[in-house]
């Protein structure tokens, strides 16, 4: 294993026995790899997926007490894990806190849900809203922190009021005009909060028409998408600037000559630039590099600072964007 030694194994003893307490199965020194997309990353002292709330603000506050770093996660599909792995503990928000209640068109949705899941029951059930987050392979909860979306439309064009936990478990909610939701932003990218659940409002649609468009996004996907490795899926924003300067950032760096680049094992999609796709055993070093690459020569021939919309998940837990400091 390439990770770096615990920062003081005293903390684990006691977070596992914690865990042991309140019916949680703890991973220790478990692979980030496992966690993420990309499939790169070295391990995690200790790797939790809570199956309630209640332990989630128990782990939280037990973290905030004792001053050990802890970074929650969905299903990793926005997130360079380090190679060193990380010191401290991650938490997973999944399957088990992902439940949906429709009521007429509104829709109340767990963190822990995934896109596609909620995309395809909203669309059952005749509403319209969610067709462009259908094949998105994150949870709600990080689909809302990156407000994600497709095709011009992000989740926050559908969200009315966003549930949340700080670090010592208290609740806070916030309406959508509080969550300064932008293009791949929001206020939970800077703000240390925990997404536990939204509310959404859809309208009422025709069942068919509804699927048959999403059929349609999926196959679309599948035909631009490199989605047979693993990736971020895209790296860099396609912000307002270049869009309307130079194109979208896929053609970008096309044009600038990097496509089916490779550093070790990252390489630059040959059907897609803007992904970084792993062949292998790519590690976060090569994709970092890889990167690194790609904004310098943007510079140099454009004059345009690329940024990231992809993150990195740094060894002490802090999530910072791909491109900071590189
Ligand atoms: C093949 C592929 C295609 C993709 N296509 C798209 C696309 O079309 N549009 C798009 O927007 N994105 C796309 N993505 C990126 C990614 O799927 C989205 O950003 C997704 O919303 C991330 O969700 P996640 O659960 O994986 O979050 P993670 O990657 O696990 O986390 C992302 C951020 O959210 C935070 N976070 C996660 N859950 C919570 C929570 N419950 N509370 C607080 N913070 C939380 C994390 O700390 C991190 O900062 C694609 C990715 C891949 C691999």
């Amino acid at each position: 294993m390439s990770g770096a030694p615990s920062i003081d194994t005293g903390w684990r003893h006691t977070a596992l026995t914690l865990c042991r307490r309140r019916g949680i199965v703890p991973l220790t020194d478990e692979p980030l790899s496992r966690h993420g997309t990309w499939r790169i990353g070295g391990p995690a002292d200790v790797l939790i997926e809570p199956r309630a709330w209640e332990q989630v603000s128990a782990l939280l506050r037990y973290a905030d007490v004792n001053g050990i770093p802890a970074l929650v996660i969905g299903k990793g599909s926005n997130l360079l894990f380090d190679d060193q792995g990380v010191r401290g503990i991650v938490i997973v928000i999944g399957r088990s806190l992902a439940r949906i209640a429709v009521q007429g068109t509104v829709v109340q949705v767990e963190a822990g849900t995934s896109a596609s899941r909620l995309a395809r029951i909203t669309a059952v059930a005749g509403l319209s809203g969610l067709e462009h987050i259908v094949g998105i392979p994150g949870t709600l909860g990080g689909l809302v922190v990156m407000n994600g979306g497709s095709l011009r439309q992000a989740i926050g064009d559908a969200i009315t009021e966003v549930r949340t936990m700080d670090r010592r478990g208290d609740a806070h909610v916030y309406r959508r005009e509080e969550c300064d939701f932008a293009y791949r932003q929001s206020r939970f990218q800077r703000e240390d909060r925990i997404v536990t659940g939204v509310t959404l409002a859809l309208t009422s649609g025709n069942r068919r028409a509804i699927l048959s468009q999403m059929r349609e996004i999926l196959r679309e996907r599948r035909r631009k998408f490199p989605l047979t490795l693993p990736s971020c899926g895209s790296v860099f924003k396609g912000d307002a600037q270049l869009l309307r300067k130079f194109g979208p950032p896929g053609a970008v760096i096309e044009s600038l000559g990097f496509k089916g680049t490779r550093l070790g094992d990252a390489v630059v999609s040959p059907l897609h630039a803007n992904f970084i796709v792993n062949a292998g055993a790519a590690r976060a070093r090569d994709v970092l590099a890889l990167v690194r690459l790609i904004r310098q020569r943007a510079f140099e021939t454009l004059g345009h600072t690329l940024t990231c919309e992809a993150k990195r998940v740094r060894p002490d837990a802090q999530i910072r964007p791909l491109d900071e400091a590189i």
